[in-house]
This record gives structure tokens, sequence and C-alpha cells, in this order.
């Protein structure tokens, strides 16, 4: 059966899962996987699968050395994906699109190579307090090394960022804002628009953390400078993700890892530098996961953006009205309207690796911790928290499966 119904609008949670070959399996216990856990990494539809067995069988061979017909192959379908990528985030040009190993590797990138040749001391990086290390992190190095500030964007009681005082954060020392589209732990779809605005009128560049955003909805880097995400997250492969940079920015940026590829002469006391995206591509690319890439933004686009958001809205609005009704649950982030596919929470008295272990019993998988996000859970006030996320592939019987987990471990535990 097609995944989306007669009218082409609704998806079929259920027609979806049988394009998951792991999601048919019953577990060693015999349960089905309630899988809730794909904002860590989505399961991987049976045509990304085959297109990486297909690459490997058929014309493996390494990218862009060999004129022979395999390596002119794989080539070609690599410009491929990074077609596909140019017009799934609407960037101008394929130059554009960088291949990295994820997101973490994207911002990496930015930050060291356009913030080590473009921070000064006294400058600042402005990020939010949703953010996930990865927008964190290489930040504070590259501060720390250029002598410039790492400032924050606080966040409210309810998980949304508070922009109510612009000023105080946006200023003539501002040179980027590091922000994510959507928290990895509340779900919280942040006002990129207005930041970009508040950003570019101070002169200061937006860099996107889209690792949650991209396989939900679409996305448009038009007023970005710079834009991350990760292939895993999108259905797609592990170990490929895309760096989207203006093609000004990324001319004037020096590399970031050096060796093959990104060269265009090499003399015995410095290099010169090949043309976009390859200056920054050094070394073998993940040649086949790159390619399998395609098929997963093949896989979404065909299901389309609109069918996927309504159908996890109403997952996520499904679980704002369940979860609630549990004794001592405590959920995290503005409501449903406000915010992508995740819930995380905390249940009185039950801590959440307890109560992680309890739910994997019932088939039902979560995650649970400060996924990376301690600031966040710093500013919410506890150290961890449970974490389930829905997907195209989910339907309401999960939220039910979740519900009753979290029943049976609150008996197991005896709590009244
Ligand atoms: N940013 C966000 C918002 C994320 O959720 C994640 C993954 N949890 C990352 C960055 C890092 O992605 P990756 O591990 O694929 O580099």
């Amino acid at each position: 059966m097609d995944p989306i119904t007669a009218d082409n609008r609704r998806i079929d949670g259920r027609a979806v899962q049988r394009d998951f070959p792991i999601l048919q399996r019953p577990l060693a216990n015999g349960r089905r996987v309630v899988y809730l856990d794909s904002a860590a990494s989505a399961q991987k539809p049976q045509t990304v699968i085959d297109r990486q067995r297909e690459v490997a069988e058929t014309f493996f061979a390494n990218a862009y050395r060999g004129r022979y017909d395999f390596g002119d192959r794989v080539g070609e379908e690599l410009e491929n994906t990074r077609e596909a990528v140019r017009l799934l985030i609407g960037a101008e040009a394929p130059e554009e699109i960088i291949f990295t190993s994820g997101t973490t590797m994207a911002i990496n990138l930015v930050a060291n190579a356009w913030g080590r040749k473009f921070l000064g001391a006294g400058d600042e990086v402005l990020v939010t307090e949703l953010e996930h290390h990865a927008n964190i992190v290489p930040w504070q190095q590259i501060a720390k090394e250029r002598h410039a500030v790492v400032r924050w964007i606080p966040v409210t009681d309810d998980g949304q960022l508070d922009l109510s005082e612009p000023d105080r954060l946006f200023n003539d020392r501002t040179r980027i804002v590091a922000v994510t589209a959507m928290s990895n732990v509340t779900g919280t779809i942040t006002p990129l628009d207005e930041i970009a605005r508040l950003a570019h009128d101070a002169g200061a560049l937006v860099l996107v953390d889209a690792a949650q955003i991209v396989p939900h909805g679409p996305v448009n880097v038009r007023d970005f400078d710079f834009l991350a995400f990760s292939g895993h997250k999108l259905y797609g492969p592990t170990g490929v993700g895309v760096l989207y940079g203006r093609r000004s920015l990324l001319e004037v940026m020096d590399p970031f890892l050096c060796g093959g590829h990104m060269i265009e002469q090499v003399f015995r006391d410095h290099s010169t530098w090949a043309q976009l995206p390859a200056k920054f591509e050094a070394g073998t690319l993940p040649i086949i996961e790159a390619i399998a890439l395609r098929s997963a933004i093949d896989y979404v686009t065909s299901l389309g953006f609109d069918a996927i958001a309504q159908h996890e809205h109403e997952l996520t609005e499904y679980a704002h009205t369940q979860l609630p009704e549990i004794p001592g649950l405590t959920l995290y982030g503005p409501g449903p309207d406000r915010k992508g596919s995740i819930v995380s929470f905390t249940i009185d008295g039950l801590h959440p690796e307890d109560l992680a272990t309890q739910l994997d019993r019932h088939g039902v998988f979560t995650r649970h911790g400060h996924h990376c996000a301690m600031p966040l859970h710093e500013r919410l006030g506890v150290a961890a928290t449970t974490r389930a996320s829905f997907a195209v592939y989910n339907i309401r019987e999960d939220v039910d499966a979740l519900v009753e987990a979290i029943g049976a471990a609150r008996k197991r535990f005896r709590i009244a």
C-alpha cells in the first residue's frame, strides 16, 4: 500500500512502518519495537539500505580520482546528492553544499575555518540556552583562542527563546549567532526569521543547527549564512552530513581539514586551495553514505513535508493529552503548536534511568539523560529527563504503549 492514503495528504504510519525492515522484527521478548528515539537517530527505509548495498555491489570506487567507469559514476552520483540537498534547503549553488561527517563536524568547520580568521578580541558569539553541545563547545573553544566572548540568549520557563530585550543581546560586537532551529530536548521551534533579522541588523552572521528540523519540515537557507544537518536523523546513513555556507563566505574562509582533494597545488613551502566545494572536503568522502543520502531525501520528499509535519503534529498533540494524565509527570517546553515532535519529561520519584530500563522491557525505546544539552537542563532545573521523539513511522498506539509502560514502571517502583 502507498504510505500516503487516498487523499494524498495524510500519512498512514502503519503503511510507512512497512518501509522500515527493522520495525517489522519482533524483539527477543516477542514484543513489537516502539521506537521513540528518532531524535537521536532515525531508522532507515529499505530504499536507503538497498542503495548502500547497490553502490558497494555495482559501482563503488573512490570519488573524483579515477577516470574510469566506476570512478565517473561515483562522482556523478555524489553530485546528484549534492543537487538533491541544494533543492531540499533552497541553496543557490551546489558549491555551497559541503559534505561533512554530520552536524557536529559542520559546526566545527565553521567555528574553526570562519572563527579563527574572523573573530577577534572582544567579539561576541551569541548562542542560546537551547543548544546541543555541538553548537556550544566549538564556539567556546574558538572564543577562548581568539579572546572572544560567548553570550547566551536566555530561555523562558516554558523552554522558548526570550528575545524580549534584544538590545541586551545583539550589538556591534556580535559577529555570529549560532542557533538551533528545533531543540532536541523540548522540541521548541525557534523564531529564526526574527533572529536572522536581529542578527543581520547588528551586522552578524547566522548559523542554524538544523539537525532536528530537517526530517520534519521544509527548510530554506535564504536568510541564513550557514546551516548544518546530519543524514542519519533524516532516515539516511550515519557518517554523512551537510554544511551549507553562503558562497561569498566559504570563498574567503581558510580550509578546516587539510590533505588530499582540497588543494589546487602543493609546493614545498605552501599550498593553494581547490575551488568550492572541494576546498572543504579533504580526504575521502563517506561515498556510499553520501550517495544513499539522496535516497533518504527522495523518501521524505515523496511522503511530502506537509504530510509529515501534520502526522507528527497529531502524535505530539496526542502525547500532550495523554502524558499529563500520569500523576507526578512534568512535561518540559512549550505546547504542541510551538514545537516539533519531541516530548521530554520527568516523573516524581522515578529516576529517568530506572524508567528507561522499565520502558525497554515493554519494547518502548526512549532516551534519558541530559541529551547533550546540559545548560538547558540546568536552566530547567533538572539533571536529566526522559525523551520520546516521534517520526514518520510512529502511530498513536506508540504513544499508548509509552503511557502504559510508564504506568507499569510506576507500579513496579510503588509510586503512589
Ligand atoms: N544538534 C542537534 C540539535 C542535535 O540533536 C544533534 C544530535 N543529537 C546534533 C547537533 C549533533 O548531531 P551529530 O551527532 O549527527 O553530529
